[in-house]
């Protein structure tokens, strides 16, 4: 493996197993629409009724339906269903790292259409 991660993707890594504990403790949470605004820089268009399913489950809902967990390094969209990670969004000072790797699928709609 020739692929060097930065400090920011390490930490994105080593944290999923802690984030696990962490939100079962009781962290805040909040629905997806108050990171609704980011989403909507990131990918140019509204999320909240933009249909993810989760890799975990396979539950299909509106990004808007994700829980949010927004303590530590980024914002970490959880399935309703299965509480599963579905995405997580971190900011650097020059960069945004998204992890899809829970999601199945997004399905954007065509812009235009
Ligand atoms: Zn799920």
């Amino acid at each position: 493996m020739s692929h060097h991660e930065t400090d920011a993707e390490r930490r994105m890594n080593s944290d999923m197993a802690d984030d696990m504990a962490d939100d079962m403790a009781g962290s805040l949470t909040l629905d997806a629409n108050a990171v609704a605004g980011r989403m909507r820089e990131l990918f140019g268009i509204e999320m909240t009724a933009v249909p993810s399913a989760c890799a975990h489950c396979g539950n299909v809902a509106e990004m808007g339906t994700l829980n949010a967990f927004t303590r530590g390094p980024g914002v970490v969209l959880r399935c309703s269903a299965c509480s599963g990670v579905v995405m997580r969004i971190v900011e650097t000072p020059d960069a945004t790292l998204l992890d899809a790797r829970g999601a199945a699928y997004i399905r954007l709609p065509r812009t235009g259409a």
